[in-house]
């Protein structure tokens, strides 16, 4: 189920990155806590109320070419618009109303987007005097929270759960494997969609203005049936924007929500920035199968070590996503484009497998009686069993005696074990432990 959406905006300097830290709290983005990545935090998945979403902070968006705070505060609004299923629009109590604040809020209120009105830096019981002012936008009762403090800080994710869309229902059957590209512009991702559909067309016209919704392109190929995800969104805006990191991420967000495999496109002649990783890091997080996707790579002058080499590159960029295969091609020439759906096709079952739970726990005896838990402090991690809970991505939860003597290094060694029997290629593992006696 897509995780809805939420984004944070307004004016530098109000706490938004400090509210975002608060609201995503020790939930951080899973990849950023193994090693060898690291990362400026981009986006994270909140939980509250029983309810999961993903927040981003638009702030920090720098807009080449537009210089002034209130034009870059104005993209990172329509942007908020466009993608995010509901806006936080954070004020603050200490500067007051602004003019700045009321350009946005005209903004917001016209886009009909469910927006939570925060006014932050309410750090004591004066300045609780100061939201009042804030009714005057229009969006109701402002909620007044201190990033310093802590406080209000429940109050909003109340009034974000309470009025958060509810996750659709899925617009497609389940034997359509949904199918999104993504990647830094000019990778070739719209080039990738033509040739996929094996005709050239324009998938969508640059018509200014248009409001933004998503464009799902079905087609079926050897009796399976796909559909690519938000091919608009390729089309969508100058790429001026897209250059910006967040914004791209942001771009992408949605897309990887309502995808089963996504496809994580690189351009063969240029290698991987961190861009790239970020992007492939949200699918990772999102529990999205994927598979890593090398184009353009007609232009790249090879011998017979060239693709090795570029995979090896791939696997030290993106440790967390060891179990994406790579494909090699060009969507120019089309060589090697016959690969690349059936290894869709492959990684989608991998994503819906479901192993019995007695093999499972043959393999997981195995490999306790190999290699059994280290001690930590004289006490020993002791293994009960171990069941599959869910699909879309596999999920296993891991019975034991107590769920803090799990160390990340011992449910690695669980992953790859269970990789090792089963496979479950192109899918990200998620293993639970919980407690026993
Ligand atoms: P952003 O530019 O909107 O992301 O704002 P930041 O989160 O970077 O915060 C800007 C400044 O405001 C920093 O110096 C923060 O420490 C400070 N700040 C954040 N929240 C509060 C708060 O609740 N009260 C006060 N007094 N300062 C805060
Ligand atoms: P997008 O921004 O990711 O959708 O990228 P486009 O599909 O618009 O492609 C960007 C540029 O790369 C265009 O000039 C394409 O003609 C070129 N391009 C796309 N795929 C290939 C390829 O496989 N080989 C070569 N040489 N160029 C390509």
């Amino acid at each position: 189920m897509a995780r809805p959406v939420v984004a944070i905006v307004g004016r530098p300097n109000v706490g938004k990155s400090t509210i975002f830290n608060r609201l995503i709290g020790d939930r951080l983005a899973i990849v950023e806590d193994k090693p060898g990545i690291t990362r400026d935090r981009i986006y994270g998945v909140s939980e509250w109320n029983g309810k999961a979403f993903s927040v981003i902070d638009t702030g920090g968006i720098e807009i080449d070419g537009e210089d002034t705070i209130l034009k870059s505060i104005r993209v990172q609004a329509e942007l908020a618009i466009e993608e995010a299923d509901l806006i936080v629009f954070m004020c603050e109590a200490k500067s007051g109303l602004t003019n700045a604040d009321e350009e946005v809020a005209q903004l917001l209120f016209r886009s009909g987007k469910p927006v939570i009105l925060a006014i932050n830096k309410v750090d004591n019981m004066k300045r609780a005097e100061d939201i009042y002012e804030f009714y005057s936008l229009g969006f109701g009762d402002p909620i007044g929270i201190s990033g310093s403090h802590g406080t209000g800080i429940g109050d909003l994710l109340d009034a974000v759960t309470e009025k958060l869309p509810e996750p659709k229902d899925e617009e497609y059957d389940e034997d359509v494997i949904r199918v999104a590209l993504i990647g830094r512009p000019n990778v070739g991702k719209s080039s990738l969609v033509n040739a996929i559909l094996g005709e050239e067309r324009v998938i969508v016209s640059d018509v200014a203005g248009t409001t933004r919704d998503a464009i799902d392109t079905p087609f079926e190929r050897d009796g399976q049936r796909y559909v690519l995800i938000d091919t608009a969104g390729m089309r969508k805006r100058g790429k001026v924007y897209e250059t910006t990191e967040k914004y791209s991420v942001m771009r992408a967000m949605r897309a990887i929500e309502r995808a089963d495999v996504v496809l994580v496109v690189i351009n063969g002649e240029e290698g991987i920035i961190d861009q790239d990783k970020h992007i492939a890091g949200y699918a990772h997080d999102a529990g999205k199968a994927s598979m890593f996707v090398v184009n353009k790579w007609d232009a790249v002058e090879k011998d017979d070590k060239t693709m090795q080499h570029f995979e090896n590159k791939i696997r030290d960029h993106f440790l967390f996503m060891t179990y994406a295969p790579v494909v090699f091609l060009s969507a120019l020439t089309k060589q090697r484009l016959h690969k690349l759906l059936p290894i869709v096709q492959h990684v989608a079952q991998q994503h819906s497998l479901r192993i019995a739970t007695h093999l499972l726990n043959d393999v997981v005896s195995d490999a306790v009686a190999i290699n059994p838990p280290p001690t930590d402090k004289g006490r020993r991690l002791r293994i009960n069993y171990v069941t599959q809970v869910a699909v879309k991505p596999p999920t296993v939860v891991v019975f034991v005696n107590d769920p803090s003597l799990m160390h990340f290094s011992y449910e690695r060694y669980l992953e790859n074990k269970i990789r090792g029997a089963f496979n479950f290629e192109g899918t990200p593992i998620r293993i639970f432990t919980r407690r026993k006696s």
